[in-house]
């Protein structure tokens, strides 16, 4: 099994910290440049029987305000092409218009999307439920994965059901 998978989100909601925690550290490092091609791909993860590229979507973290019409067709279309995709949403953080905007963007594509719940080591797990309600009615995910880029927790949970999905 192989694919393309895109990872979306505000800036600082982990995004690079979880490509490093899944395919290592230089890698991701080295992607971080200034990105001039459509798709920019961060790091890619080999197991026995399963290949995923993760690629990141220029266009797509920003504001919407400062995108024009011709960037907004870029990133969609983009999402178009990969085979899923991971929305990461940070668990301190509550719903901004960031968010708002990336999911406006994911309704003009089929891809299968996760909603994918990081930085749960920095809340109590009571809270996790109120902060799932906030996004639960925005948009269908296909699945909702809480995780913890940085200390690792639940990511093999969250790769093997990546992979039930390539
Ligand atoms: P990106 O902008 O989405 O790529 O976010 P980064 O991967 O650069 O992470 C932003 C900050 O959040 C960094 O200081 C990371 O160390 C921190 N961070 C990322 N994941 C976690 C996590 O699971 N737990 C905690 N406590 N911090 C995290
Ligand atoms: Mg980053």
């Amino acid at each position: 099994k192989s694919g393309f998978i895109s990872i979306i989100g505000r800036p600082n909601v982990g995004k690079s910290t979880f490509i490093n925690q899944v395919v290592g550290q230089k890698i991701a490092i080295m992607s971080d440049k200034p990105q001039t091609t459509r798709n920019k791909i961060q790091g890619v993860y080999t197991a026995d029987d399963a290949q995923m590229i993760f690629i990141d979507t220029p266009g797509i973290h920003k504001p919407k305000h400062k995108l024009g019409d011709f960037m907004v067709k870029s990133a969609t279309d983009t999402l178009k092409e990969v085979d899923l995709i991971l929305f990461m949403v940070n668990a301190e953080e509550k719903r901004g218009r960031g968010d708002e905007y990336i999911i406006e963007l994911l309704k003009h594509v089929r891809t299968p999307v996760f909603l994918v719940i990081n930085k749960i080591d920095l809340v109590h797990p009571d809270d996790l439920l109120a902060f799932i309600e906030q996004y639960k009615d925005l948009y269908p995910f296909r699945e909702v994965v809480p995780i913890s880029a940085l200390g690792g927790n639940n990511v093999s949970r969250l790769l093997d059901t990546i992979k039930a999905y390539l």
